[in-house]
């Protein structure tokens, strides 16, 4: 899981570094797909649930599950990119938002530094004996003194043998309540933050999730073992 969390970052790392305003979406998969495939890996979302594509990538309104496309992208875009790799049938799951170009506006440099900065405080709260719950409540905690709101419907989960497993981890809920965690449990992290209401709804394409009322939304996602020594960043470039 260490390798295939650090193919799917080197990945999203050569992504973000060829983000600008032109690139089209389905370019930006394309680089996913070179990358984990030239480190050795399998990506994990090609043919899930029938997904057609390596990455989801996601804009503005939309939160998650945005299908590569023609679409170009423009000056100012909030850009979702969720991805994930299999190494010798382990799977990783990371993403990361940015804004394209170099005028972004501070409502949207503000989302992403929030949103990036609740998962840092949901990771924090690995450790052997916690429980489930006080990661959501310090994701949900933090964002809300931000003003901004949590995606209630799509959830964190576990991460292993499968890109999916036990147990769901919101973010949203009480400190203190859920499953326990355990030394050796490995779980995805992800935050999904928007400007207006937590209201959301599914395009006719039948998966991409776009905020109901048309407010801005920002995704950030880990990968983290929990260890004796506390949380391991499973996707990490280093
Ligand atoms: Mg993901
Ligand atoms: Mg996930």
């Amino acid at each position: 899981m260490r390798t295939a969390g650090h193919i799917v970052a080197v990945a999203l790392d050569a992504v973000f570094d060829a983000l600008e305003p032109g690139i089209t979406t389905a370019e930006l998969d394309d680089i996913a797909r070179r990358k984990i495939r030239a480190e050795g890996a399998k990506p994990a979302f090609l043919g899930l649930y029938g997904f057609p594509a390596v990455a989801c990538i996601s804009l503005n309104a939309e939160i998650v599950h945005g299908i590569p496309s023609e679409r170009v992208v423009s000056e100012g875009d909030l850009v979702s990119v969720d991805c994930g790799a299999i190494v010798d049938g382990y799977y990783s799951d990371h993403a990361r938002t940015a804004v394209a170009g170099e005028t972004a506006d501070e409502e949207r440099e503000r989302l992403v530094d929030v949103g990036r900065e609740a998962l840092m405080h949901g990771i924090a709260q690995c450790v052997p004996h916690n429980r489930v719950g006080d990661i959501s409540d310090a994701v949900e905690q933090y964002v809300r003194d931000a003003d901004f709101e949590l995606v209630r419907e799509y959830v964190g989960h576990g991460v292993g043998r499968a890109l999916h497993e036990a147990p769901p981890v919101p973010n949203v809920g009480q400190a203190g309540t859920g499953p326990l965690l355990m030394e050796g449990m490995t779980i995805a992290i992800e935050p999904m933050i928007m400007t207006g209401s937590w209201e959301t709804k599914v395009l006719d394409d039948g998966w991409t999730v776009v905020t109901a009322d048309g407010s801005l939304s920002a995704h950030f996602e880990h990968t983290v073992a929990i260890t004796a020594d506390g949380p391991e960043v499973l996707t990490s470039a280093k």
